[in-house]
């Protein structure tokens, strides 16, 4: 389907928003006004220069405050609307977006409104225009869908139609459901945004916390996909506002937000081919559109390797792995022959400590050793991650592990992931060995978060769960979860917000690796000397209270320093956590047990204390 965005949901002139768009190839933009008054450019000028871009302008917008007002003000407002419908004319657009009044003299008159919005209609006819109205969440007296949708109805003109925009529509708490029986072609136009999951003013919300679909909590994709079968074949355009994406570079924007309805495509695509509709008659109503159509996302994605950058020599970050159970394999050197690469295993976990010079490992923050500096990922048989990463415009580029040669990308926070997954050798230590990775905690900033979601959101087909807050003694840490549909790889964001000044490092900082029987192994790692994160006696006392578990094992735990929780269902979490490595990561070693299927929440403040008191190592 065509695809557009409001140049409102790009920062920067809007020469330079024009050029991050097409640069992004997107079909067309939604003119802001604005954009238009604030541009030194003249509106033959922005027209000339969208079409040498190969943009279309799909929307001029928006018309505020234009009906459902008192007579004397309504006069007045279509002496405006007259004007902009001339410089219309001079942009060459010729669809408006009128929105539902605000103004002190709006009034609570569906009557009137329609017949207002019909008058409005005519003139906009003379001109050859279409006329879309919206439903502003926070309009006076008109903020439902369904409000709007019967005033179009009442005014009854061929190009007034009714405005679909997702934020506004969901944001009131209506669903898919407010469109049914309603016809394509009453359908103006389809604006597109997400936001994040908030309790606040729905102005506020709606002006600062917007983000692309996919990104927030909103059901983007149910009410798009309804459009799409009552026949509405316009652009899907994002209409975006956010605080985030007014600070970022545009051309970083406009991509994200192109991937972002790719991505909305697949969506929609699947949705229509069965494969997420149990029911035939879903499937039936597959409506003829072209859609976006990438290899497949894994099924079951996992993270095979984990790359360290260390120095030349760093005995400490090996005395580290080796103090947790890792050994290094034969002779300690990579089999595949890189002399500077050591390959460390303790049964499925595999970290391999790469001393190689920045110039051979192309990363940006080799400077700061020790830290990850890249993961290698991989899916199943019918899965091609390096062409999905192409074909979602993530830049792929050749890396190296070891001797051998991968394709490989770099995730919004500044990891490098390897797309040629391919999973090191068994360990012969298995049986009494670590699991796998449980998940893997990417620290970020808050202005690339978004991103860092559609990144494993479109890449690794993870979905994001809903955003938690923690205190943390030197701010606050927000955190969110993605989790694929199978399989075992679980992502966690864990968003610092922080006062400005305080360096965070950003990058991966938690490696959390699966066991079984974590007391016995946490006995042999205490035992051993195993630098562990302390954790405070009142945290023992407070989880008697809370939980209340078995005395003898309130004991052990406490003994140990392992930290517990349990779920309504029974389910039970064991865990421990090393304190920071140069301050960049830390490794946990855990046990879920009954299936549990959290993280350990309650247990994370405690967590942030004791890693903001404890060394780094
Ligand atoms: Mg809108």
């Amino acid at each position: 389907m065509r695809k557009g965005i409001a140049t409102v949901s790009i920062s920067g002139s809007l020469d330079v928003k024009l050029e991050a768009i097409a640069a992004a190839r997107f079909d067309s933009v939604e003119l802001f006004d604005a954009d238009v008054v604030s541009s030194p450019l003249g509106p033959e000028a922005i027209a000339r220069r969208c079409a040498d871009l190969g943009l279309d302008i799909d929307l001029f917008q928006p018309l505020r405050d234009l009906v459902g007002l008192t007579p004397d003000v309504f006069t007045d407002r279509l002496r405006f609307a007259r004007a902009k419908f001339e410089l219309m004319e001079r942009l060459g657009a010729t669809r408006a977006l009128v929105c539902s009044a605000v103004h002190p003299a709006s009034v609570d008159d569906p009557d009137l409104t329609a017949e207002q919005l019909g008058a409005v209609g005519a003139v906009a006819a003379e001109h050859g225009f279409t006329l879309a109205y919206e439903a502003l969440a926070w309009g006076t007296h008109v903020n439902r869908f369904g409000q709007a949708r019967r005033i179009v109805e009442k005014a009854d003109l061929a190009n007034v139609g009714v405005a679909v925009d997702t934020f506004h529509l969901l944001a009131r708490g209506d669903g898919p459901e407010a469109l049914a029986g309603l016809a394509g072609d009453r359908i103006a136009f389809v604006q597109i945004a997400d936001a994040h999951g908030l309790s606040m003013d729905v102005l506020e919300w709606s002006r600062h916390h917007r983000c692309f679909p996919g990104q927030g909590v909103l059901d983007v994709e149910g009410v798009v996909g309804v459009c799409v079968e009552a026949g509405y074949r316009g652009p899907l355009s994002l209409e975006v506002f956010s605080d985030i994406v007014r600070e970022a570079d545009p051309r970083d924007t406009a991509r994200d937000a192109m991937r972002s309805l790719l991505h909305l495509e697949e969506q929609l695509r699947r949705r229509w081919d069965g494969v997420d509709a149990p029911e035939a008659s879903d499937r039936r109503r597959r409506p003829r559109v072209e859609l976006f159509d990438p290899p497949p996302a894994p099924a079951a994605p996992t993270v095979d390797v984990v790359d360290l950058a260390v120095a030349p020599g760093d005995s400490r970050t090996l005395g580290f792995f080796t103090s947790l159970g890792f050994t290094a394999d034969e002779g300690g050197a990579d089999t595949s022959g890189a002399p500077d690469r050591t390959v460390l295993r303790n049964g499925e976990a595999v970290v391999v400590l790469d001393a190689r010079s920045d110039l051979e490992l192309r990363r940006s923050a080799a400077a700061q050793r020790p830290h990850v500096a890249a993961i290698g990922v991989s899916g199943d048989a019918e899965s091609d991650l390096p062409a999905r990463a192409q074909a979602l415009h993530w830049p792929v580029v050749e890396a190296t592990e070891g001797a051998r040669r991968v394709r490989a990308t770099r995730s919004p926070a500044g990891v490098e992931v390897h797309l040629d997954g391919q999973p090191l050798a068994a360990s012969p230590l298995a049986d009494d060995g670590w699991g796998g990775l449980d998940h893997i905690g990417f620290a970020i900033d808050t202005d690339r978060s978004d991103a860092e979601v559609s990144f494993h959101r479109t890449l690794l087909g993870l979905r994001p769960g809903p955003v938690s807050e923690f205190i943390d003694p030197a701010g606050r840490l927000r955190s969110r979860v993605l989790q694929p549909e199978a399989g075992s790889l679980r992502v966690v964001l864990n968003i610092a917000v922080r006062a400005p000044g305080v360096p965070t490092w950003t990058g991966v900082n938690q490696l959390a690796y699966a066991c079984t029987d974590l007391l016995d192994r946490a006995e042999v790692l205490r035992g051993a000397g195993t630098p562990l994160l302390p954790v405070p006696d009142a945290y023992y006392d407070d989880l008697a209270a809370r939980l209340d578990p078995d005395p003898a094992l309130l004991s052990r735990l406490r003994r140990l320093g392992v930290l517990y929780d349990r779920d309504d269902a029974g389910g039970e979490l064991f865990h421990l956590y090393t304190p920071l490595v140069a301050g960049r990561f830390y490794v946990e070693l855990l046990e879920r047990r009954g299936g549990y299927r959290g993280f350990g929440a309650a247990n994370t403040p405690v967590r942030l204390a004791s890693q903001a008191a404890t060394p780094w190592l």
